[in-house]
């Protein structure tokens, strides 16, 4: 299980960049610029340590080979990227101007989409530089680009997934009353790190009341006996993402507790069920959703239905409602309905699921009944 799956190969970047410059002339444009951050990663494996006031720039194009203009004192980290050979390097030296030797690379009257997360600082800088090209924003414009995932991606999620379970089937033993929600958190991150995660995005302890809110995170209430308990956590594993919920009870439930729970958990079959290819993605949410509506907690289902999850924990598709782009084959996102009474507590249920030719597939197997914990 904890094997180190076969690296990225140049190709697999190369592949990817290529595919990058298809959907952008898809979309009309011209190209995609990709500051440090997970589209870079995605597309050529290079993470440098911090995203800087130094202008970082993968810029693909559909008539050019595909150029990382990087900071001279990063250039060797760079050349060590996995995509480095699919790649020219151009590096600058401080003291020039970074925006000026990128422009020739954008041509004259051009548009691009470029990575949300870059800096306002270089995106303003290359407007100066290149006042003629039209810049938008990447996950407007090419939203699905990371969507679909090879076989490479999917079977890192399925081991993230497998993660994640064995962490929720290693919870469920430990004490939860008497103990505040900090400490079971604690014992989720320490959890996903022993099962390889390298990175813990969340650990979500939501006890009675608290479960009510979804941000609630974790905090110093103390868990009590007849407590419901919403569990929330992942993280990334060689690079991807793992993210399950489910929610425990501290002792027998009672009738309104169970029942809750049944509508929540019949909410989330019905979204995993309309997961086919060719479906809307509102058609996930409006699946899970019917179920919660038409047991009376339509007010009280108060997010999206799922997010996608890859080299980020939580990316387009966006399983909700006015999302109309189609179900692809190889997209992964998150099934996650839930229903929060304010002031009582919360009940969310969440998979991971792929699309197959046949339907949804969940990376994430661990039962969904109401567990009873201690
Ligand atoms: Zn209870
Ligand atoms: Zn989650
Ligand atoms: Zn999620």
């Amino acid at each position: 299980m904890s094997l180190e799956p076969a690296p990225f190969t140049a190709d697999d970047y190369r592949a990817r960049m290529a595919r990058a410059a298809q959907s952008a002339a898809d979309a009309g444009l011209d190209g995609v610029l990709v500051a440090p951050g997970p589209d870079m990663v995605h597309l050529t494996g290079y993470r440098p340590t911090a995203a800087t006031e130094r202008l970082t720039l993968l810029v693909v194009a559909a008539d050019r080979d595909p150029v990382l203009v990087v900071p001279a004192l990063e250039a060797a980290d760079a050349e060590h990227a996995a995509g480095a050979p699919a790649l020219t390097l151009l590096d600058w030296t401080d003291g020039t101007d970074p925006y000026g030797i990128t422009a020739p690379l954008l041509g004259v009257g051009r548009r691009f989409a470029v990575s949300d997360n870059t800096w306002a600082l270089h995106l303003l800088g290359l407007q100066r530089a290149r006042p003629d090209s039209m810049y938008t924003a990447l996950t407007e414009a090419l939203p699905m680009l990371r969507a679909v995932k090879d076989p490479a991606e999917l079977a890192r999620l399925e081991a993230a997934g497998a993660a994640a379970d064995a962490v929720y089937e290693e919870i469920l033993k430990v004490r939860f009353a008497g103990r505040r929600e900090s400490d079971v958190a604690g014992d989720l991150a320490a959890l996903l790190l022993e099962s390889g995660h390298s990175q813990v995005d969340f650990t979500v302890v939501g006890s009675g009341p608290n479960g009510a809110n979804p941000h609630h995170e974790a905090g110093e209430r103390v868990i009590a006996p007849h407590d419901m308990v919403v569990l929330d956590f992942g993280g990334l594993k060689h690079g991807y993402g793992s993210d399950t919920s489910r929610t425990v009870h501290v002792g027998e439930p009672d009738a309104d507790e169970q029942r809750v729970h049944d509508v929540v958990r019949e909410a989330q079959q019905a979204g995993c069920e309309a997961v086919r290819p060719g479906a809307a993605c509102q058609d996930v949410d409006r699946a899970a959703r019917a179920v919660i509506t038409d047991a009376g907690y339509g007010e009280q289902f108060i997010h999206r239905t799922g997010h996608g999850i890859g080299v980020t924990t939580h990316e387009p598709p966006y399983m909700i409602e006015g999302e109309e782009r189609p179900l692809v084959p190889g997209m992964c996102f998150s099934v996650e309905p839930g229903i929060y009474l304010p002031g009582r507590f919360g009940v969310r249920i969440e998979d991971i699921v792929t699309v197959t030719a046949n339907g949804g597939r969940r990376l994430n197997t661990t039962s969904r009944e109401l567990a009873v914990v201690e």
